[in-house]
């Protein structure tokens, strides 16, 4: 049996969002665990749904000794700050140090972590770590969104992605590292094999509960078998501003041919599917309109995508909320609004009172977007910990800090879940946590992308992906690149 080091070091960096990844980002708890390393590793990801506790699960079965480095996560933003990066990664590294002799690494990485200082967070982390330790087996899980670069992929030995999105196996995901990683530690071979796409794919259309994702990966499935090991295909995160943005396909065979075969068959899907990435986005007034006048059973879903803070949104624009009150919308609920000043003063007030001329959000732009300012009643209070529900973040422990639900007095049907901390609006449990049964609603407006399509689709009876001001632009072609190659198409081609 083998001494396997693990960790992992995560963050989606949006290269056009306000809010930098400081290392105080990385050291907080969200819906994933806060910077643990060592034993806390195991204790705090045992049960959840991500990569390294479906690693640690399967890894254990086959009686390998585990020897748990350093694993942290922050919630998708900006650039990581240099001082984050390298404190970071010198953690990482010198824990790794002190546990040689290992046999292999496995690690949790993002794929799309950019930094002040680095276009490539993790390829100079994974060439770190290899000059530590040349010859030194290393498989790791990628989420979907990873942008993969060519030293990313020198630098391992395999790279396994995420098949979802919403991303509900990522343990599984983590668990599928283990037989890679066996396979070198017995003395045979992957041969790797990548393959990048022509273009960017904006990140509503990425979901793999419709087409044409649907489709690709089922094709994946199909051709990874015989002596294809693995077979990935990552979306791409388009806001990050380097050169390997965008979709790519990863193969890992036992033999160069099986590899090369299926890397370029799945590529070649990708390459036909361009024109059917694509999708209506909705005005927030006319999509405020139509859910209003909607009468089907159960609430309409408006996904407020520019501003999601799971692609570095801030989590506190107003574009939805303010047709949510001129509208005088009844029975809507919004989550949610990250605004730790108003979650503060409503504490402070108590729930029943009323926060006069209290101005809630628009704090991080985009131009145009300001605080909306009116007299708010405070209906409920809570303090922001609560266990999470839904198939993405089952079972994870959320701290969210102190949260309040508030009703604007001259709309008082429109209810708004304010928040401390940005997180998705991808559970239902954040609305039960603030007294709210989402699924009697009429409408939720979520601050999220895709994810939420995991907890609410199944409540949901319609769902319009909404165009509202946000730093999670949904078009790339609007994003000012300096780091694209110029024969990467910004946007799916149409039909
Ligand atoms: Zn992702």
């Amino acid at each position: 049996m083998a001494r396997i080091a693990i960790g992992g070091l995560h963050h989606e960096t949006n290269s056009f969002a306000p809010q930098p990844a400081s290392f105080a980002r990385f050291l907080e708890a969200d819906a994933w665990p806060p910077l643990s390393r060592g034993g806390d590793i195991l204790a705090n990801t045992e049960g959840a749904n991500l990569a390294i506790a479906g690693f640690i699960e399967a890894a254990r079965g086959r009686g390998h000794t585990l020897v748990p480095l350093l694993w942290a996560n922050a919630c998708p933003s900006g650039p990581v700050t240099e001082d984050a990066f390298e404190r970071l990664a010198a953690m990482l590294i010198a824990d790794l140090e002190r546990a040689l002799p290992v046999d292999a690494l496995y690690l949790d990485l993002h794929g799309a972590m950019v930094t002040e200082h680095l276009e490539d967070g993790e390829g100079e982390l994974l060439a770190r770590i290899r000059r530590l330790v040349p010859g030194l087996p290393i498989v790791c899980a990628l989420d979907l969104h990873a942008n993969v670069s060519g030293a990313m992929v020198a630098h391992t030995d395999a790279l396994v992605a995420y098949r979802t999105y919403p991303h509900v196996d990522l343990a599984e995901t983590g668990a599928r590292c283990l037989p890679l990683l066996e396979t070198l530690l017995e003395g045979g071979r992957l041969v790797g094999r990548h393959i990048e796409g022509d273009y960017l794919i904006p990140l509503p259309w990425q979901c793999t509960e419709i087409e044409p994702a649907a489709a690709l990966y089922a094709l994946l499935r199909e051709l990874e078998k015989g002596d294809v090991a693995s077979l990935s295909l990552c979306m791409g995160f388009p806001a990050s501003d380097t050169s390997a943005c965008g979709p790519s396909v990863l193969a890992y065979g036992r033999t160069e041919a099986a590899a090369a075969r299926a890397c370029t068959e799945l590529a070649a899907a990708l390459a036909e599917a361009e024109h059917a990435f694509a999708g209506r986005l909705w005005p927030a007034e006319a999509a405020v309109a139509r859910a209003r006048s909607f009468r089907g059973a159960g609430p309409v879903v408006l996904a407020d995508t520019q501003d999601n803070p799971g692609g570095g949104g801030s989590s506190d624009t107003t574009g939805i909320l303010i047709e949510l009150v001129r509208q005088k919308a009844e029975d809507a609920a919004l989550a949610l609004m990250a605004d730790g000043e108003a979650a503060a003063a409503a504490h402070a007030a108590g729930r029943g009172s009323v926060l006069h001329g209290l101005a809630l959000g628009g704090r991080h732009g985009p131009e145009g977007v300001e605080p909306f300012v009116c007299d708010w009643r405070v209906e409920e209070l809570g303090d922001g910990k609560f266990l999470a529900t839904g198939p993405m973040y089952r079972g994870n422990q959320v701290d969210l800090g102190p949260m309040a639900l508030l009703s604007p007095c001259p709309a008082p049907g429109v209810k708004v879940l304010v928040s401390t901390r940005r997180l998705q609006a991808a559970d239902r449990a954040i609305f039960r946590h603030l007294g709210i049964e989402p699924a009697a609603m009429r409408i939720l407006a979520l601050k999220s992308s895709v994810h939420f399509r995991a907890d609410f689709a199944p409540i949901a009876s319609e769902i319009l992906v909404v165009e509202a001001p946000g730093h999670v632009i949904v078009d790339p072609c609007r994003l000012p690149f300096t780091r694209l190659p110029s024969e990467r198409r910004c946007a799916p081609r149409s039909a």
